[in-house]
This record gives structure tokens, sequence and C-alpha cells, in this order.
């Protein structure tokens, strides 16, 4: 296969919001645990604003970095600078701005966060750090954390999914049938397929998409709502993009291993996370005993997320707040909020997003500032 299916790295352009001149985003490249060359889009916080510390983004499968930058609208990297955080945006190895590598949740929470977290603690001299975490990304994240590997996280915002994955009944029938068949001829899955398709299960793959879906005219958004669940379309509601960021979105999705999915479907049989690999670093009790981490998490979710159910996020809610008793009458540690109106993807590129959701969020983060 070609090495890349989209331009990597292509740069960021930032909406500011209003009356404030953002700084400019710039490459930060650092060695995961296993040597595999990761890096951060890095955006300082605004000068002059309060000291909020640093914050880590971490982007889900098949996509990259500039996934939470939409061109057209203001995004929450920028409203987070402007709010005075230090916002780092992890190309984990997941990223299709890296090297494509048959992955599993398991390399990326032993080798990636752990050398992350280290790296911006580094550089910016902090003891602590924040992060915001989505799908896939807040899968690996969780079983990192989980495990005790991210100690110096002190409060997480996770979209979507996090130990205790969910599905609508069509997807969990349509996941073991698409790797017992498309799975056979390919090893990534990759929406670019529905622009070039490179081989016979690509093309057969794109006859799929072609046959099933007629929300929009974008091949990118037909195919990626064919990967990512049952939905017409899955991660988001058209209503809900601005149509050049439905444009833009050609380019933001890319190929995805297929053994990723292999343990996705691993963990939907159990409803938990599921390791698929024997590092000693992971708990064998994963989404069972009480995760190591004191971190303060905010689950939150679209209501009509057509890729994880939002129950998915309410039981994770539950998971951590059951392992994290309170006095009578305390409130619970951990949040939850789910978004009526919205998906899976939309809360970050969604055209309202910037008021509906990005407030929450600064919010969340801010707690302890
Ligand atoms: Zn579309």
């Amino acid at each position: 296969m070609r090495r890349f299916t989209v331009s990597p790295h292509t740069d960021i352009r930032l909406v500011s919001p209003p009356g404030v001149v953002l700084p400019d985003v710039v490459t930060v490249w650092f060695p995961a645990k296993d040597g595999f060359e990761l890096n951060f889009r890095h955006l300082p916080p605004v000068p002059g604003t309060p000291d909020m510390g640093p914050v880590m983004l971490v982007h889900g499968a098949g996509v990259r970095a500039n996934l939470f930058c939409p061109p057209g609208i203001l995004t929450l990297p920028a409203m987070l600078s402007a709010a005075g955080f230090d916002v780092w945006i992890l190309n984990w190895r997941s990223s299709i701005d890296l090297e494509p590598s048959e992955y599993t949740l398991d390399d990326a929470a032993v080798h990636d966060f752990p050398a992350a977290v280290a790296k911006i603690l580094d550089v910016t001299g902090k003891e602590t750090l924040k992060a915001v975490v989505h799908c896939q990304g807040s899968h690996a994240f969780t079983m990192s954390i989980a495990s005790g590997l991210l100690p110096q996280v002190t409060r997480v915002v996770a979209n979507s999914t996090a130990m205790t994955p969910a599905v609508r009944r069509a997807a969990a029938v349509k996941l073991p049938i698409a790797l017992a068949t498309l799975g056979k001829f390919m090893d990534y899955f990759n929406p670019q397929y529905g622009l070039h398709p490179p081989s016979f299960g690509a093309k057969l793959m794109d006859f799929m998409v072609d046959v099933t879906h007629h929300e929009c005219r974008n091949a990118v958004c037909k195919h990626a709502s064919f990967v990512y669940g049952v939905g017409f379309p899955t991660l988001w509601s058209h209503d809900n993009l601005d149509p050049e960021t439905h444009d833009w979105i050609k380019g933001e999705f890319a190929h995805v291993p297929v053994s990723l999915f292999r343990q996705t479907h691993e963990c939907l049989k159990v409803g938990r996370l599921v390791p698929v690999l024997n590092y000693p670093e992971i708990s064998a009790q994963l989404g069972i005993e009480a995760p190591k981490t004191e971190a303060v998490f905010t689950f939150i979710t679209g209501e009509d997320n057509h890729t994880f159910r939002p129950v998915a996020m309410r039981k994770s809610w539950k998971f951590f707040n059951d392992s994290s008793p309170v006095p009578p009458g305390a409130p619970p540690v951990h949040g939850f909020m789910q978004y009526p109106g919205y998906g899976h993807l939309d809360v970050f590129i969604g055209r309202y997003a910037a008021v509906d959701v990005f407030p929450d969020i600064i919010g969340w983060l801010s707690e302890d500032a």
C-alpha cells in the first residue's frame, strides 16, 4: 500500500476567538517508549492569560491531531489557548500523519501515553496535566490510566466511549461480518477508498458503501459512516456540520488497521476494555478492579451517538464512581453529560460546538485551577 493516503502534517489554520491573536501551532516530535515516532501539534496559551497548565488532546483512530481543528469555525484548541491552557494535541500511533502500523490499544496504552505525558511535563516543567480524549483514543488512554501508568493526569474529559464500550445491535452484528469478509482481504480499512480504491478488497468495500449510503455526495463521509458503525451518517448529524467542514473531512479520515477492529470486537463481546497482548503493565482486571488513578473524569457523549451508544458512557461513569466511594450525601467524584442533538464527533467539529460544548469542557478542566 501507499505509505500515506492523505497529505501528512497539513498546516492547521485556526479561527481566533474575537479580540484574540493565537500563537502559532508548532510540531514537537518525540519517541514512544518502543521508539515509534509520535508528535504533538503544540498551541501555547495566548500571552497574558492566566496559567491554566497543560492539556493533552487525544484523537480517535484513523484520523489525526488536525481533527480538532476544522478550518472555518471556532475550535476547542483555540478556545483552550484563549482561556490560558497550554494545548498539546497528540498524534498517537493511530494518526494518519504517522507511519501506518497494525497496532492495538495495548500498544498505545503502554508505549504512547506514558511517553506523551512525560514529554509534556519535561518541556513545560509542570508536575501534572489534564486530558481530553476521544473514541479509540479514549479507549487506549483509559486502558493506560486505569492500569496506573498515568499518575500525573489529574482531570480527564472523555468523549463517546471509555471503559465500557457498547454499540447498537446493527453495528454489533455488522462488525464480525465485516471482519470475516472484508477483513480477509485487507489489513486496513480506509475511508480514502471512497476516492481511490487500490485493491480488490477496497473496490468491494467501495461497492458496498455505494449501494448502502445515499445520504450525501462526500465519498469519505459515506465510507466513514460505513466503517464506524451504522448510521446515515454515523459520526455526526449533517445539520451540525457547516459545508466547509463537511468538505474538509475528505482529507481527515484514512487508514485504520483491522487489528484494532478485531480488538474492538473482543471488547464489545464482554462490554469492557480487553487487553489482547500480554504486557505486564496492563491490568488483567481492567474494568473489574478499581482504576489505578486519582484523576477526576467527566464522561460526555451525544444523545444521538450512532457509533457508541450513550449507555456506554453512563456505564463508565457508574464504574468510576462505584470505584470512588464518597460519604453519604456527598456528590459523586466523576461527572456525566449527554448533549441533545449531537452524535459521536460533532461535539468537537460541529458548527455550534463552541457555544454548546466547549465552555463546559473548559469549565471542567478549570475546576481545580
Ligand atoms: Zn456527508
